[in-house]
């Protein structure tokens, strides 16, 4: 009866009046990011294009993180980009991965704290499939990435919803 129910000093309980999609709702707003982040796979930006395919490949994931010599953000590689990358007469066994991935300030990140359906609005409506989530580094102004929020994350936290509304 979690929600409909609500408990008050000398009143006792009451009904909340509150419907089971209110309740719903209410939940999914409070849905943090730290609730269902990945672990990130991240590459050097001294990686060739053919080192992070590989990565990509073997990891299982659709996108990669790049980061610079200080462990910060500097970019974002997803499975377009790599095969755009592939597709021209580069030679991708000597093209560093810096020169083809999106780079910051154009990264769209965010953190542990955010709201995951704020997430959710973001994938939406600038068509990418993952965001980073990071932390402010201690060192100047870098970011370093601490986790993965993709498409995949948010369908699981839509299974788990429905789930718990069957219990
Ligand atoms: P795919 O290209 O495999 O369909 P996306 O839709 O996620 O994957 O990526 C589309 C483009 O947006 C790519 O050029 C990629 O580098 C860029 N991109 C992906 N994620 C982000 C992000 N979090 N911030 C900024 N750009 C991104």
């Amino acid at each position: 009866m979690a929600g409909y129910l609500d408990a008050r000093p000398r009143v006792g309980y009451f009904y909340t009046g509150k419907t089971g999609s209110q309740l719903l709702t209410e939940k999914v707003k409070k849905i943090k990011v730290a609730e269902f982040t990945s672990i990130p796979v991240v590459v050097q930006d001294s990686a060739t294009v053919y080192e992070a395919i590989c990565t990509m490949f073997l990891e299982d994931v659709g996108t990669l993180f790049i980061i610079n010599k200080n462990g910060h953000l500097a970019g974002v590689a997803s499975r377009k980009d790599l095969l755009r990358a592939s597709m021209g007469k580069q030679e991708i066994n000597s093209i560093p991965i810096n020169i083809i991935m999106t780079r910051m300030p154009n990264i769209t990140y965010c953190f542990k704290e955010d709201y995951l359906l704020d997430i959710a609005h973001i994938l939406i409506g600038k068509q990418i499939d993952c965001l980073p989530v990071v932390k402010r580094s201690n060192e100047e102004s870098g970011l370093e990435v601490v986790g993965r929020i993709t498409k995949t994350n948010i369908t699981k936290a839509f299974v788990e919803l429905a789930h718990d509304e069957l219990l």
